[in-house]
């Protein structure tokens, strides 16, 4: 089974139109939350998610819209947009995000927004932050979001104790999972932060256990453009083009 991994989808409808057209064919989409928040289009972009076999997550923007979650946490500008999603959010949407867990177990694959041990907030970004969630949960691999940067931590079987190894992802190649214990991000589709601006996810091969990171380009100046002219932070739109 091919399994479409994405989040952090940001409301980006562009961004996600590229990815789930580029990642065809695959029979599930796999959602690890933040469909919503910085970006013009929440609505649509769950819509296009819900067309589809999946299952999603809720993050940290998705529990702000619905208010439970306290935006004086986020920045100005996560503020402001947060605060425009609530104002142009269907009740469908609503409903629908109001259901969503921050962590499941799917298949054997644990799923998170931002950590196994802390669902919500907590940000897997480095090495030793890495380590300390693979005692909080159970099977081989832990898919993450959270922080918009594609990553896949570690550790290996006979070194459980051991240091755990991030390894960037390397686009286009499908790396086995059949060995070790993983933490998997597969980076943001609607707002990247590493550096570069095309959507990122990844394919996660269930039978043959492998995983593939990918980019792909969208038209950016198409949500810039929507966002000015719902006048969303300018720092949000222009952060779009240089993937940070
Ligand atoms: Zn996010």
């Amino acid at each position: 089974m091919r399994c479409l991994v994405v989040s952090d989808v940001h409301a980006n409808l562009a961004a996600f139109e590229a990815v789930l057209h580029d990642a065809n064919p695959f029979d599930v989409i796999w959602c690890l939350g933040d469909m919503v928040g910085y970006g013009p289009d929440p609505n649509a972009c769950i819509d296009r998610l819900r067309e589809h076999p999946h299952v999603c997550l809720a993050g940290n923007h998705d529990w702000a819209v619905l208010g439970k979650l306290d935006i004086r946490g986020f920045n100005a500008d996560a503020r402001i947009a947060n605060q425009w999603t609530q104002g142009v959010i269907n009740q469908a949407a609503r409903d629908y995000l109001r259901n969503l867990p921050p962590l499941r177990v799917e298949q054997g694959y644990t799923l998170a927004h931002g950590s196994p041990r802390q669902p919500i907030w907590e940000y897997i970004l480095d090495p030793l932050t890495a380590e300390l969630n693979f005692t909080a949960f159970e099977t081989q691999i832990c898919l993450v979001g959270h922080t918009h940067v594609p990553v896949s931590f570690y550790i290996s079987d006979d070194n459980d104790d051991g240091p755990c190894e991030p390894r960037p992802p390397r686009c286009g190649k499908v790396v086995s999972l059949a060995d070790g214990r993983w933490i998997i991000n597969p980076g943001s589709v609607g707002q990247p932060r590493d550096g570069d601006p095309d959507a990122s996810y990844a394919i996660l091969d269930l039978d043959a256990n492998t995983l593939e990171h990918r980019r792909v380009e969208y038209p950016i100046e198409e949500t810039q453009e929507k966002m000015r002219e719902v006048k969303l932070p300018v720092r949000l739109i222009e952060r779009l083009s240089v993937g940070h």
